[in-house]
């Protein structure tokens, strides 16, 4: 026998599966002894069994009923009862909290009846009238899904015709009539009248939480928040306590600590003389809590010492709804609060000092996400600002600039000079070009996987999407935010992707303190001691190294200021561009072996000179350099203009040779898909001697640098290789060149040879590769790339959104790790790479390094290190450590 119902005393914190969030805090608070108003959970179980069958299942009625009963006996009250009635409210409330579901139904069994009893009952005739409407307007927009506009109009007009400010202005005669109104409203709009039966109320409100489980936006919300979609919602019946009993009632929210700031100290809101749902929808100015000592001392004491003990019990900064009738204090809700990342460093670490969590606990409790926020430029704190508008957070960073409606004008204004802010409905693949020289991009529709939210975290643009309150007219270059001021095209805006606010005018942008933290100023500020305590702690307890990608001295030595171990990935390409592009040329032209040769020795001394300026950067690290990796008509002119150079030069008789033999290169190099064509290991095989000089180059620069009395531990590594034979004809000149240099340099130079394992062939024959390789370094973009057969530059604005919206995968393959696909290709390699060479050094090198779901993938897996883009490496550092402890 299934049980489908559980009493508040019955349950406990940590029953969100079966009580939902609210229902299982609700239990919890109700156990610890505080004041909770008695009642009941309906379980997410019933949920799911009513939404696979469409109805009621069998037995749930019967145990509502039962506990109904109890319910009623423990208050001295029948539901409805036209003497002495008993009101619920009706809650949903599925394990994590939901925004598109419906709410709450307050005052659930009034009637034309009970309304008179309550009103003799409480001696507040206003009280009972108010509480009626209340429930005649929340069961009508919620249950009957009328729109809440009608009932809206009806207050207003009363409002109007009474010539009274806000609701505390309408008398009990006032109210009367509005309950009228509401109950000719629900009557014309649905054909039937008000239930008057409370059981019929209470029945239909149940159903209703139910059905909300699958509103179009809940489901779009729990696909964009990845929240899985059998779960469902528990309903909790409870009964009423009255914050609208006149000067000594009210409702409230607060917080146990600042949410924003995470300082410490109680925060929150008050309503004297309101039900619950008035605080937070803005009807009428609340007043900060400190208030409420001078309106209520007894009731504001026994409140802190309520949070102390909430504190206390789940050691964590808590929220808090509650309402307290006639002086007395009654807890309605708690949850562990929501906090921006600022706060959740400095809650975590003032746990800590408070004794009350340990460093591990600490770790937990911060995400890396939280902390790459913390690294993007921000608002000014101390600036001026109003909200305006508020969008879903698609891709983070504070951006400012002039309104542009399409990407002509964007392109226009940004070769001028001037920041853009690129506003749109929604976004569609024409308008890239926009975006692309665009600060941010702002857009009405659209949530966390539309294009405009996909593409701008693709290029680091800030983006906030989905901004429902902006009416966008692209043909008038306007935009209105709804109830306020229309923005032309030209005027300033400030958005924050980050939070998803939007704002009128410029707003300061300011650096990031903890940014400047990791760029070697200390500064005194809590949040970077937070943070700087924290990472001090991941780095005790993770196991896997966190290297950089850096291709430049600079770079490395950025990536050693944010705590890289070393350079997983230097990229050998930047070194050919700028004048050295004439000496590829001359490679590329070249009719034999020793031209060819002579092309290369002019490189060599130039390489050699990169390498120098990265060892002296990473002195003591490794440093993993990849060989030349793409096809090298990227590196030469562009064939079809070259094209016309030499046509017109053949019509004026003034014929280069040099073209001519260049556009005959260029010729034999054209590749239809050059991605897939000579490149990588591919091109060391084909251009004899082109790996040699750069190896040459590598180890003749580290010789130097050792000489000098540094020390470096190249690490030569070969992309693109298949076959374990490609890597071994590869290796063996590589080895040959090491011999070479060591001995006309006389000094030993500790060095590897590895491979990129980036082609499914080479994951899979990984066991043969890894006899003669010293390391393997992970390529998960190319390895996604061709896993997938997916031309990264050509899907992802094409046609990911819409993968996205049909769920083929949460979140872009090329953003988070494909573990079941790619993944397993990884896990695969490594482990048959380990047990043929168990000396074998694992690591990953790509975007994926610096994301924090597939870190813990790599972790899990045994991999060796990370390497990830050097402002990345302190996220990587936090989720190693949490990879760690949650292993
Ligand atoms: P939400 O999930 O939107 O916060 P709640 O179920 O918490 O919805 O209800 C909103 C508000 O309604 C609560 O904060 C509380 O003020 C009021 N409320 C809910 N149940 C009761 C009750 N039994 N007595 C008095 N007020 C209630
Ligand atoms: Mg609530
Ligand atoms: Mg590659």
């Amino acid at each position: 026998m299934v049980t489908w119902v559980y009493d508040f005393a019955e349950g406990s914190k940590e029953q969100n599966d079966l009580l939902g969030g609210k229902g299982a805090n609700l239990a919890e608070m109700t156990n610890i002894g505080l004041p909770v108003p008695p009642g009941f959970t309906i379980s997410t179980d019933a949920c799911r069994a009513y939404l696979e069958e469409g109805s009621a299942p069998p037995g749930l009625a019967d145990e509502i009923s039962e506990h109904l009963r109890s319910l009623e006996d423990a208050m001295g009250r029948r539901l409805g009862d036209p003497d002495d009635p008993l009101l619920v409210s009706v809650r949903s409330g599925a394990k994590n909290s939901m925004p598109g579901m419906m709410d709450t139904v307050l005052n659930v069994g009034l009637n034309d009846a009970s309304v008179e009893a309550l009103a003799r009952q409480s001696g507040d005739e206003r009280l009972a009238t108010d509480s009626y409407r209340r429930l005649l307007q929340m069961y009508g927009s919620t249950v009957l899904g009328l729109e809440a506009r009608m009932f809206d109009e009806a207050m207003d007009e009363l409002k109007r015709s009474r010539d009274v400010k806000d609701d505390l202005g309408l008398t009990s005669d006032d109210l009367r009539h509005l309950v009228t109104s509401y109950q000719e409203v629900i009557r014309s709009e649905t054909g039937k009248p008000f239930p008057q039966d409370p059981r019929e109320q209470l029945d239909r409100a149940v159903q209703a939480v139910f059905d909300s489980w699958n509103t179009p936006r809940a489901v779009l919300y729990r696909r964009q928040e990845r929240i899985a979609e059998d779960l469902g919602t528990a309903v909790n019946i409870q009964a009423m306590v009255f914050g609208n009993l006149g000067a000594t009632s009210g409702s409230g929210v607060c917080f146990t600590r600042d949410p924003a700031t995470g300082s410490q100290g109680v925060y929150g809101d008050y309503l004297a003389n309101a039900q619950g749902e008035d605080v937070v929808a803005g009807i009428r100015n609340t007043v900060a809590l400190t208030d409420l000592e001078r309106l209520d001392p007894t009731s504001h004491a026994e409140l802190l010492a309520v949070m102390e003990r909430l504190e206390l019990h789940y050691l964590d900064m808590c929220d808090i709804e509650f309402t307290i009738e006639r002086g007395r204090l009654w807890m309605l809700q708690t949850r562990v609060g929501k906090r921006t990342p600022a706060a959740a460093f400095r809650i975590a670490m003032d746990f800590v000092d408070e004794g009350l969590i340990d460093m591990d606990e600490a770790l937990r409790r911060v995400t890396g996400h939280q902390l790459a926020q913390l690294m993007f430029p921000g608002f000014d704190p101390s600036a001026e600002r109003t909200v305006v508008a508020r969008g879903m957070s698609a891709s983070p960073g504070a951006a400012v600039g002039k309104a542009v409606f399409d990407s002509d004008t964007a392109v226009a204004w940004a070769e001028r000079g001037e920041d853009v802010i690129l506003v749109r409905k929604e976004t569609t693949p024409d308008d890239l070009r926009g975006m692309v020289v665009a600060r941010g991009i702002l857009t009405s529709r659209g949530g966390k996987t539309s294009h405009a939210a996909v593409v701008a975290r693709g290029m680091g643009r800030s983006c906030v999407c989905g901004t429902e309150s902006l009416d966008v007219d692209i043909a008038a270059k306007q935009f209105t935010i709804r109830g306020g001021p229309t923005v032309h095209e030209g005027d300033v805006i400030s958005i924050d992707g980050g939070t998803g606010e939007v704002f009128l005018g410029k707003i300061p942008v300011v650096d990031s303190s903890v940014v400047r933290f990791f760029e070697g100023d200390p500064g005194d500020d809590v949040l970077v001691n937070a943070v700087s305590r924290v990472v001090e702690h991941a780095d005790d307890t993770r196991r896997l190294a966190v290297r950089a990608n850096a291709d430049t001295p600079d770079d490395a030595a950025r990536a050693r200021r944010y705590g890289a171990a070393g350079i997983g990935l230097c990229r050998t390409e930047h070194m050919f561009l700028g004048e050295r592009r004439a000496l590829v040329e001359e490679l590329v032209v070249a009719s034999d072996v020793d031209e060819q040769a002579a092309a290369l020795q002019q490189l060599l001394p130039l390489q050699r000179e990169d390498f120098l300026g990265i060892f002296e950067a990473m002195d003591g690290l490794p440093v993993t350099i990849r060989l030349i990796d793409p096809p090298l008509h990227e590196f030469l002119p562009d064939f079809t203009e070259l094209s016309v150079t030499v046509a017109l030069e053949d019509e004026r008789g003034a014929t280069s040779s040099r073209h001519h033999r260049l556009l005959a290169a260029l010729t034999r190099l054209h590749e239809q898909n050059p991605m897939l064509g000579l490149r990588g290991v591919r091109l060391g095989i084909v251009i004899p001697g082109l790996f040699t000089m750069q190896a040459r180059a590598i180890l003749e620069a580290a010789a130097e640098w050792v000489a000098g009395g540094g020390s470096a531990f190249p690490e030569i590594m070969v992309p693109l290789v298949a076959s374990t034979e490609e890597f071994a004809i590869v290796r063996a000149e590589l080895e040959k060149v090491g011999r070479e240099v060591q001995e006309e340099r006389g000094v030993q130079i500790p060095h590897l040879v590895g491979t990129m394992i980036e082609l499914p062939r080479a994951a899979i024959t990984a066991g043969q590769i890894a006899e003669s390789a010293d390391f393997f370094s992970f390529g998960t973009n190319d390895l996604t790339q061709m896993t997938w057969g997916f031309s990264r530059d050509d899907v992802e604005a094409a046609f990911f959104p819409t993968y996205l919206d049909h769920g083929i995968f949460p979140v872009s393959p090329f953003e988070s790790l494909d573990i079941e696909g790619v993944g397993s290709l990884v896990r695969t390699a490594a482990a048959a790479g380990r047990e043929v060479n168990p000396g074998l050094h694992l690591g990953v090198c790509g975007e994926h390094g610096g994301d924090p779901a597939s870190i813990h993938f790599f972790d899990a897996v045994g991999l060796d290190y990370v390497s990830c883009s050097p402002f990345r490496v302190p996220v990587a550092r936090l989720e190693a450590a949490r990879a760690a402890l949650m292993q």
